[in-house]
């Protein structure tokens, strides 16, 4: 059953993480009843306080490798761990949460009819041999490196929602989401941004991998929630894939250097060994996005980077653990 008028029941899975807190509180803004489904592996609570004395939002303690059985009209499925450091830290378990959970959602999706939207990652795309990455692209992906629990459990999600499109004719949306940053990223999940802005403002060695010439392409966090709610938006026959993310690249080293020039920091450069199977290079080719949706990312990466400084300022002022290396 659909819900009354524009207000739409919307279950988020990974609803407390870094996306899904930020994709939350956009739905409720826009009028929706929103369900928050979490087991907080790598989420939390503190990310959606602020949600709880919303009578319209709900929070639910749930591990979508199990079957859920609600009632929503449209489904947002976040939930996977996302960074090296958490997606390897229980492989299996990476696997099963895109595997299972993509099954347990598109079931759920194709018992209420629902609208489903898949957060996959450019991940599947691996380490490319073509630059920038067109939605064509089929990737180079190691399929038994220490990276595969994530990059192939996402690419087998991405099969089964064609697959329960061809075969059940569900209403599926495919997102392909490129590095995003911003409040709210973990503070020890061990990703470049979050690293380099607390190792900044604490004045340690910044930790560059490699020699930095590697390059990645980095989307402010609310440009993210636009582009996938205007995914979810588009008509039922668009499926997608579509690539998400902002298509200016810049080197890690560079990235090392503005959070520095911007935090004011006497940190120096600290090189350490390259992570196998780590991407040499990666930009969204995101003329799809532009054409079908009318988007295109807002937030310059200077004026992202002193957001998402601020943030961490603040998390370092209250005293938070943050272990970043
Ligand atoms: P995150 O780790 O902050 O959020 C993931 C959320 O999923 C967490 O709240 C976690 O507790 C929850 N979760 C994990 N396993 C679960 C399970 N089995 N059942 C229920 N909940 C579970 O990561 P994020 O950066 O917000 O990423 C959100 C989604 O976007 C992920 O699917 C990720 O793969 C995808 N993505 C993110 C990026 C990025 O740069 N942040 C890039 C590409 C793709
Ligand atoms: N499922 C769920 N919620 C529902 C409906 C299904 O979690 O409301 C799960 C259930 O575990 C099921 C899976 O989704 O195994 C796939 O459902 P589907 O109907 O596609 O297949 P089947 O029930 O035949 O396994
Ligand atoms: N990286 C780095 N220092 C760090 C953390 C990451 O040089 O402290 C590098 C990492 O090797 C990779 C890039 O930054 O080349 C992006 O890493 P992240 O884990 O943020 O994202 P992903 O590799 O999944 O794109």
């Amino acid at each position: 059953m659909q819900g009354y008028g524009l207000r739409r029941r919307v279950l988020v899975t990974g609803g407390a993480g870094f996306l899904g807190s930020h994709l939350c509180e956009r739905l409720l803004q826009d009028g929706h009843d929103v369900l928050c489904a979490d087991n907080f592996f790598t989420g939390a609570r503190d990310n959606i306080l602020p949600l709880l004395s919303d009578p319209h939002f709900e929070l639910m303690r749930h591990d979508i490798t199990f079957p859920l059985y609600v009632e929503v009209d449209e489904i947002y499925n976040l939930a996977c761990p996302a960074s090296p450091i958490h997606y390897q830290f229980d492989p299996v378990q990476t696997t099963k949460t895109s595997v299972h959970g993509a099954i347990n959602m598109l079931g759920l999706a194709k018992r209420v009819k629902a609208k489903i939207l898949q957060a996959s990652t450019s991940e599947v795309y691996g380490d490319p041999s073509e630059h920038p990455q067109t939605e064509q692209y089929w990737g180079n992906v190691n399929p038994i490196g220490p990276r595969s629990c994530y990059d192939e459990g996402k690419r087998c999600a991405e099969t089964l929602f064609f697959d329960y499109w061809r075969q059940h004719q569900l209403r599926i949306k495919v997102a392909r989401i490129f590095n995003t940053y911003g409040p709210r990223m973990h503070p020890n999940d061990g990703r470049v941004v979050s690293n380099f802005i607390v190792q900044a403002l604490q004045g340690r060695p910044i930790t560059i991998y490699g020699d930095g010439s590697q390059t990645r392409s980095f989307c402010y966090v609310s440009d993210m929630i636009e582009g996938l709610v205007r995914l979810m938006d588009t008509s039922d026959d668009f499926t997608g894939p579509m690539n998400l993310g902002n298509p200016q690249e810049f080197t890690i080293r560079e990235i090392a250097e503005r959070i520095v020039a911007i935090v004011g920091s006497r940190s120096v450069i600290d090189f350490r060994p390259l992570p196998m199977d780590d991407p040499r290079q990666r930009q969204p080719d995101i003329r799809l996005a532009r054409e079908r949706l009318g988007w295109q990312p807002a937030i310059r990466l200077e004026e992202g980077l002193k957001r998402t400084i601020a943030y961490f300022d603040e998390l370092l002022r209250r005293g938070a653990p943050l272990t970043s290396a």
